[in-house]
């Protein structure tokens, strides 16, 4: 498609008028050419055609319906000038508008296939784009408009599409994994309380059984609690003095258990032995045993999980790798969006609501941190880094 080389349309349709306006002059001019060269050609003379003088050179309009004496025009009254001039000009009017519209058909073309997209946009059809006009001009600026809120509206609705199926399958989920360690919960409980059937012992089996359980879905629990209040923009951040580095430590501690339960070994490295932040401890503390509790979840058939306290100029950063599964290229860009689980977790038996992440960097970022993600044949490592005050 040409570019127009108008970068104002009031300039353009300003030139148009004016070349409509020569034209319409020139092509008077030759029809007036054309007349004369007739009436000359087909006798019309000083002296009129046919038989003898027809136009009294005092009279004019005595002349008859014939055509009048061109070369004796001086002669002629005022009122006929004026008559002439009239039509002269009606005619240069009717010529003008037909040039200016005959010109200017590609803009109405432009408006009208414009006009109509947008109708079709608010009709609901958000796939459409205005294509082939290729202006500088207002024209061309509306185009580009229209084209970017259509995209806009376009990606809102993909993203609250998206929201909305994640919400779905988030409840299917959630459900499943609640009503699931319950059903047990419920089976263990009753063995526990049979005492005729089972032993002591037994019976103190099932109980620990059922308390495993229970923490489970005390953990869904609250990470669904955590994502609603983090969600609502509820949570205010209670920032204290703790020493992070000793928070970190007693987490990994905490976490020992599970470590062991799943055959994991585990280290805690560090280049720094204490450093005192202003942070919601509380949150931190969620934000880091959401990584470590994924490590071990997603990191079972790789051996180890380590956790390293990095402390730089100006950030702290808290890194956590395991190893096995990778991460997939197209899952890491949607890692940390909310109910995003990736395709092989959904599948598996870990369960959980793909909240976890999500949660991790909506507390990083409330502390004007942040959170990345590596993955590759060398471990996956989450990093949660939080600005230090100097
Ligand atoms: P959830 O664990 O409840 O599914 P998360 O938001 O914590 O939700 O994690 C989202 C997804 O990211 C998980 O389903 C899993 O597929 C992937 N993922 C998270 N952490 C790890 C990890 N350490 N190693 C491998 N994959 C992970």
């Amino acid at each position: 498609m040409k570019r127009s080389i108008y970068r104002s349309l009031r300039a353009e349709l300003v030139i148009y008028a004016v070349i409509s306006l020569m034209l319409a002059i020139a092509t008077e001019f030759a029809i007036g050419f054309v007349l004369v060269f007739v009436a000359h050609t087909f006798g019309v003379s000083k002296y009129g055609y046919g038989k003898g003088p027809l136009i009294d050179k005092k009279n004019i309009y005595e002349s008859k319906g014939r055509l009048p004496n061109y070369s004796n025009i001086r002669h002629w009254n005022k009122d006929t000038l004026v008559v002439i001039m009239f039509i002269i000009l009606i005619i240069g009017f009717i010529l003008f508008m037909f040039y200016f519209l005959l010109i200017t058909r590609r803009i109405t073309k432009d408006m009208s296939y414009i006009s109509n997209s947008i109708s079709n946009i608010a009709a609901g059809e958000m796939d459409i784009r205005i294509t082939g006009i290729n202006r500088d001009d207002e024209i061309g600026e509306i185009v580009l408009q229209v084209n970017r809120m259509s995209d806009e509206i376009e990606r809102l609705m993909k993203s609250e599409r998206e929201a909305l199926q994640a919400n779905k399958e988030m409840i299917t989920c959630v459900a499943h994994d609640l009503r699931t360690p319950l059903t047990s919960i419920i089976g263990y409980l009753q063995l526990a309380t049979d005492t005729d059937k089972y032993a002591l012992e037994e019976r103190q089996k099932y109980a620990s059984i059922a308390m495993r359980k229970a923490n489970r879905m005390q953990g869904l629990i609250e990470e669904l609690f955590s994502y609603t209040k983090l969600m609502s923009g509820e949570i205010s951040l209670h920032r204290s003095s703790i020493d992070i580095v000793k928070l970190v430590e007693q987490m990994t501690e905490e976490f020992y258990p599970l470590f062991m339960e799943n055959n994991l070994e585990y280290s805690l490295k560090q280049n720094v032995d204490s450093l005192v932040m202003e942070v919601d401890s509380e949150l931190i503390a969620r934000a880091v045993s959401n990584l470590i509790s994924n490590a071990v979840k997603y990191g079972k058939d790789g051996k180890a999980v380590y956790i390293e306290l990095k402390k730089y100029e100006k950030e702290l950063q808290i890194c956590v790798t395991n190893f096995g599964l990778v991460i997939p290229e197209e899952s890491l860009e949607h890692i940390f969006d909310k109910f995003y689980r990736v395709e092989s977790s959904r599948s598996s038996q870990t369960g959980g609501t793909g909240l976890g992440l999500n949660i991790a960097q909506e507390i990083a970022i409330l502390h004007g941190g942040r959170i990345t993600v590596k993955s590759g044949i060398k471990g996956t490592c989450f990093t949660i880094a939080l600005p230090i005050d100097n």
